[in-house]
């Protein structure tokens, strides 16, 4: 097996604010593998304040060596010896799994939703993220998301009432909120979530650093809408820590490494009682289009990364009247451009 990688510098639509970072571009990696005359496609997406870039990426992607791969289907066997070539490194790691995963599919000459025995008819709604901005900035950007089903927005700045108040003057569908760490002192958050309950807000993401899982879980004992862990839950292990902390968790494929571990952990957080999000970076439509092929198994998607972004390298799953369509192509759906 050969595997090739280029650097691509994802181009935001808008410049997007979370409560941590600010940018207007995402450094990725896309990766390719050829054997036995079929390419499969992968990609790792690294927003930058993760501690990935492109040159940690090439590095890693240096050290992966297929060359002598007896069987490309064992990917239980394959996965875990990339994984461990050096600690870290999950989305140049999630890379190579989605490109293994789609040679796989091209070979079976079926799609992975398939392979995995679900109804591409059960894809859920995604979300359209809506970043920290001003409140002329939110209404426009609510306008332009008037084909999605569900707003998310990022809060934990300076103005977190203002932005749902804007977003309200817009309309009334179902908002998430996304506080990516934001909020610091339990009681106040608790009195921010009040009052989001009172304005039609579904659930909250992340709504404390990550490593306060006391002071989350005393949060969540009160809250009136359901939290879900983003930055507190990456991988696989991380999972377990979620009870009694988090009513669900937010799976990204960046973190968990890529489908395999992401499909385990779905497992894994439905045996334990946990609710499932599908999340994504500002990624193209070949990260998107894997995380789809999943997306039958989840509660929610936010899997709006390749509409965010204005150079898309590839086509794959699409959103038709805010519900993510899966195509119907083997392996993880896309098609390089
Ligand atoms: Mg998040």
């Amino acid at each position: 097996m050969k595997l090739r990688f280029f650097p691509l510098t994802l181009e935001l639509r808008h410049a997007f604010t979370i409560a941590t970072a600010s940018r207007t571009t995402t450094p990725a990696m896309l990766v390719e593998i050829e054997h036995d005359g079929v390419v499969g496609y992968g990609e790792a997406a690294m927003p930058p304040y993760l501690g990935e870039s492109q040159a940690t990426a090439a590095a890693f992607l240096g050290r992966v060596d297929l060359s002598r791969v007896a069987d490309p289907f064992q990917l239980e066997e394959i996965l875990p010896a990339i994984d461990a070539l050096a600690p870290g490194n999950t989305a140049a790691k999630a890379a190579v799994d989605i490109a293994l995963h789609d040679w796989v599919g091209k070979k079976l000459g079926a799609p992975w939703y398939r392979i995995w025995g679900l109804d591409p008819a059960k894809t859920p709604v995604t979300s359209f993220t809506i970043g920290i901005d001003t409140p002329e900035m939110v209404r426009q950007k609510t306008r332009e998301a008037a084909p999605y089903k569900i707003i998310k927005v990022k809060l934990g700045g300076a103005n977190d009432r203002e932005m749902i108040d804007a977003i309200r003057d817009v309309t009334d569908r179902p908002i998430t909120v996304d506080a990516n760490q934001g909020w610091r002192d339990p009681a106040e958050a608790l009195r921010m979530i009040e009052w989001l309950a009172s304005r039609g807000v579904v659930f909250i993401e992340q709504p404390m650093p990550r490593a306060q899982f006391a002071d989350t879980a005393w949060l969540r004992e009160r809250s009136p809408l359901p939290l879900i862990a983003d930055e507190s839950v990456q991988r696989l292990a991380d999972v377990r820590r979620a009870v009694g902390v988090f009513d669900g968790i937010n799976i990204k494929l960046m973190k968990s490494t890529g489908l395999r571990e992401a499909h385990k952990m779905i497992t894994l957080a439905r045996a334990l009682g946990l609710k499932v999000m599908l999340g994504c970076m500002t990624e193209t439509s070949c990260a998107i289009s894997a995380a789809a092929q999943l997306s039958p198994l989840v509660d929610w998607a936010d899997l709006d990364g390749a509409v965010l972004i204005k150079n898309d390298a590839f086509a794959g799953a699409t959103i038709v009247d805010g519900k993510i369509r899966l195509p119907d192509r083997p392996g993880i759906g896309a098609v390089k451009l």
